[in-house]
């Protein structure tokens, strides 16, 4: 046996059968075949197993057969003799032989001889043949049982059935390969067939879309995209032209960036939600362009949804903004057609009345049956006037338009002047289509003609002519009188202190005052006169055909007894005066607005001279006059010019003769006139309204000058500062009084207002707040030239005051003037039941201050004491009284 050529083909079977074992059989082939390959080499261990056991059990059996050869021989040299035996080995050896060629082997003799030689025993050489035989034997069998076995190992049937499976499966797979590849290939075919015809529509799909963009960016609706979350996507020309906005400014925003707010919330909360249902929009948007014109626009608005979602919004708008304009023209101009106040015919071609407006209808009396088929000239006055109507043809043939002035009749046969105005409308061949005719009535232009110019010369609230009246009229009435002695004389009437009632009790009062006095003085005059209202309060009468003063004398008086006459206005009685200024033409000018002028002269003397009363005017008001003019001139700017100082005279107790204060009165110093007293001033100044300004200046020299005596020791209780009634007229009165106190520092406690009783009279309400605003800020307030006012005593309870001035004209020739003695007791013993305390003024004898001490009188102020001082002697004068100066 080659052993080793069994081994090595052993070995290399094993390597295959491991190689095979591990390669992806199972992967590719199943469970099975690998079940089949792990068979196999079962199968080849089994065999690995067998090779070794026939090796070990072979070599054993040869090696024994050398053995028992060796022993023979030995046995044959030691025993010789026992032939029997050695035939008995010999036929042993044949059967050894026998059996090692493999020949069929005769147990039985085998046995007998084995027998034969066992009954040797008792030898040890036999007996080891013996056993030895036995052990080849028991090998031998065992070498052909495992040769029996290995060849019933059919591993070769099991290599063929792998080798059938494994080609079976491999067919099986490559047809199966095979058929696959097969579908790939016509699947492939497929995707191409499809491909293409894909591709083709796509084609068609981008030829449609670009057909599509280039009708949408050339629409005339404007069409806009936007996201869900409605930014603008894209916006085309139209877009742009509509709304004068560039679709670049726009991507990205909200389209309610053309909101216009003619819409109410609601209507676009409906929109929204439609579009949020996902439904389509539809209706007429307005919007603002981007220069804030309105913009119609019909809108249908889409939401576009794709596979359930929202993803776009598609907009499209059609300007209708023209359409709407002239919708709303030809709804105005049906509206002006059915109630215009002008009458309207249309006619046909034929001049046949088509229709007539209410208007028309209302201005002729006809109804618009009678009227739809005749001619317009059934409301002519004078239908027959073919001239006319010629002439009327000409011009529209002409123009096609005619306007004039013609005479209407109405179906009552009423004439009335109307304004006519005819347009006709032809067609492309000239005839004409129709025509429109339009009836303006003249009558109520006429009369509001008349009434305008009624308007211009009189006034509305007397009826009375006004200046421009007399002005048109005076040059008519100075020409009658042109060539004759006869006058004519211009009296101003003023009324006096009007202008209170008005304020206090109201214009209603004051209007029906007016007109009562207007009626009353129309009554007064002669048919020769006219009587004016120049505005306000001012009446002026012109009297014509005056041969001599006396006349006038008479009809003055009369005027002002009729004006002294109480009149009754609601619940009020009233008592009204008047001034009356007269000038004469020609004697006093030549030129009405001079006599005029002259006349208000004469009656500003009458108002001065005390009131209702009248004036003349004379060469001496007009000297008078210039006067006062130059005055006033000068005044405009002596403040600037610094021509104004104070001078302030003592207020002293009159029990003890102690100095409490000083009234500052103001000093004009004029470099042409010398020093003016403020008596002739301040009236001047008052009128010019310069007095403002100088009250500030007052205000602050004062204040300083009361500082400075606290200074320089010559301590007072207070200063006080007249305070004029144009300056309560001041609305920032207050408001500079107080900034003026602050500047200067001095205390408003220590700032005493002199206000005269007459300036707490006028305009109650403000002047009454404004003296509150003083009492607030702290100041003093003194009622100045007390009892010269029209107040009564109880008047008086109703101010918040401190002190009382009893005029001067009181204090004069007291205490011999019985009835100035009583009325200055009463007034000191009414201050002081209202706790207000008492100064007299204008004190200039001894007797007068020791009346007014024995009254009880607070305070004293006059010549007697003290004249009017500059700062610095008032100074030293209260110095020397603090030195201990005696009264008396
Ligand atoms: P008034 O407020 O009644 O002032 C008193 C006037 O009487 C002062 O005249 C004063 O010099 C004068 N007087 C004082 N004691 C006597 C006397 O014993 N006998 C006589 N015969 N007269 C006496 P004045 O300074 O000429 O002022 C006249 C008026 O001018 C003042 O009357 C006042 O109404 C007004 N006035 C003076 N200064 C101012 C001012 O600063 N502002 C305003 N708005 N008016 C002023
Ligand atoms: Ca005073
Ligand atoms: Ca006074």
């Amino acid at each position: 046996v080659d052993y080793d050529g069994i081994d090595r083909i052993l070995q290399a079977f094993g390597k295959d059968i491991s190689f095979v074992k591990h390669s992806k059989i199972e992967e590719e082939f199943g469970t099975k075949s690998y079940d089949m390959v792990l068979n196999i080499e079962k199968l080849y261990l089994k065999k690995m197993d067998l090779v070794e056991r026939f090796q070990s059990a072979n070599t054993r059996a040869t090696n024994a057969v050398h053995y028992l050869y060796d022993l023979r021989q030995t046995i044959r040299k030691k025993f010789p003799d026992d032939v029997v035996r050695h035939k008995l080995m010999d036929q042993l050896f044949f059967l050894f032989g026998k059996i090692l060629m493999g020949f069929p082997t005769n147990t039985l003799l085998l046995n007998s001889d084995l027998g034969e030689l066992k009954k040797v025993g008792g030898n040890k050489y036999y007996n080891y043949f013996y056993r030895q035989t036995e052990q080849f034997i028991s090998d031998v069998k065992l070498v052909n049982n495992l040769s029996k076995e290995n060849i019933e190992i059919d591993s070769l049937a099991a290599i063929r059935a792998l080798i059938t499976d494994l080609s079976q499966k491999y067919h099986r797979n490559l047809n199966q390969q095979r058929a696959i590849t097969l579908i790939f290939f016509v699947l492939a075919f497929l995707i191409l067939i499809i491909l293409f015809y894909q591709y083709r529509r796509v084609k068609w799909a981008t030829l449609e879309l670009k057909a599509f963009r280039y009708a949408v960016e050339n629409s005339d609706n404007a069409v806009v995209i936007t996201d869900a979350q409605r930014h603008i996507l894209y916006a085309n020309e139209a877009f742009e032209q509509h709304s004068g906005y560039k679709a670049s400014e726009v991507l990205g925003s909200n389209p309610n960036i053309l909101k216009s707010d003619l819409h109410s919330n609601d209507f676009y909360k409906k929109l929204n939600e439609t579009l949020d249902r996902g439904e389509k929009w539809q209706g007429e948007l307005i919007n603002r362009r981007k220069d804030g014109s309105l913009l119609y626009e019909k809108a249908s608005i889409v939401p576009i949804i794709v596979d359930g979602e929202l993803v776009q919004y598609l907009a499209i708008k059609l300007d209708i903004t023209e359409y709407i304009e002239i919708q709303k023209k030809l709804q105005q101009s049906a509206a002006a057609f059915e109630t215009i106040g002008e009458g309207v015919l249309t006619t046909d071609g034929e001049r046949k009345i088509i229709s007539a407006n209410p208007a028309f209808i209302r201005m002729f009396g006809y109804t618009e049956e009678e009227l739809i088929g005749k001619e317009p000239t059934v409301v002519s006055s004078d239908k027959d006037n073919t001239l006319f109507y010629g002439k009327l043809r000409k011009e529209l043939s002409r123009s096609n338009h005619w306007s004039g002035r013609v005479q209407g009749q109405t179906k009552e046969g009423r004439l009335i002047p109307i304004w006519l105005t005819v347009t006709v409308v032809r067609d492309n061949d000239g005839n004409i289509q129709n025509s429109v005719v339009i009836y303006t009535n003249l009558e109520e232009i006429i009369e509001m003609k008349d009434k305008a110019e009624f308007l211009a010369y009189h006034d509305s609230l007397t009826r009375l002519p006004n200046r421009a009246y007399i002005e048109k009229e005076i040059i008519d009435i100075f020409g009658l009188t042109k060539e004759t002695d006869i006058k004519v004389a211009i009296l101003f009437v003023d009324l006096d202190r009007f202008k209170v009632i008005n304020d206090t009790l109201g214009h209603y009062v004051g209007d029906k005052m007016l007109v009562e006095l207007a009626s009353r003085l129309k009554k007064i005059l002669g048919k020769n006169d006219i009587l004016a209202r120049f505005g306000g309060d001012e009446f002026v009468i012109v009297m014509g055909a005056v041969s001599d003063n006396h006349v006038i004398n008479i009809l003055a008086e009369k005027i002002l007894s009729a004006i002294r006459e109480p009149i009754t206005v609601q619940e009020y009685h009233l008592n009204m005066t008047a001034s009356i200024g007269i000038a004469i033409y020609p004697n006093d000018g030549e030129e009405i607005s001079i006599i005029i002028k002259h006349a208000d002269a004469a009656m500003y003397h009458a108002k001065e001279q005390g009131k209702d009363n009248y004036q003349f005017y004379s060469t001496q008001l007009s000297i008078e006059m210039h006067r006062r003019l130059d005055l006033e001139q000068k005044l405009m700017y002596a403040v600037e010019k610094n021509e104004f100082s104070l001078a302030y005279q003592p207020q002293y107790e009159l029990k003890s003769g102690k100095i409490c204060g000083a009234e500052a009165l103001l000093r004009w110093n004029s470099p042409d006139l010398g020093i003016v007293s403020p008596a002739q001033f301040i009236p001047v100044v008052e009128e010019t309204g310069v007095i403002v300004t100088i009250g500030y200046f007052v205000l602050r020299e004062a204040a300083r000058a009361y500082l400075q005596w606290r200074e320089e020791g010559a301590e007072l209780e207070w200063v006080s500062i007249n305070l004029s009634s144009i300056q309560f007229r001041q609305e920032d009165l207050l408001e500079n009084f107080r900034r003026i106190i602050d500047e200067t520092g001095i205390d408003a406690g220590n700032l005493e207002l002199e206000i005269t009783e007459r300036c707490l009279m006028d305009y109650t309400e403000e002047n009454l707040a404004i003296l509150n605003g003083f009492r607030k800020m702290g100041c003093r307030i003194s009622i100045d030239d007390f009892g010269t006012g029209y107040s009564s005593m109880g008047y008086l309870k109703d101010f918040s005051i401190d002190s009382i001035k009893i005029d001067k004209s009181f204090v004069d020739h007291l205490p011999t003037d019985a009835n100035n003695a009583e009325v200055s007791t009463a007034i000191i013993a009414l201050s002081h039941t209202l706790e207000y305390t008492v100064v007299a003024e204008g004190i200039e004898t001894r007797e007068q201050e020791e009346f007014l001490r024995g009254k009880g009188c607070d305070y004293g102020q006059g010549y007697y004491f003290s004249r009017p001082l500059k700062s610095e002697a008032l100074i030293k004068f209260v110095k020397n009284r603090q030195s201990g100066y005696p009264v008396e």
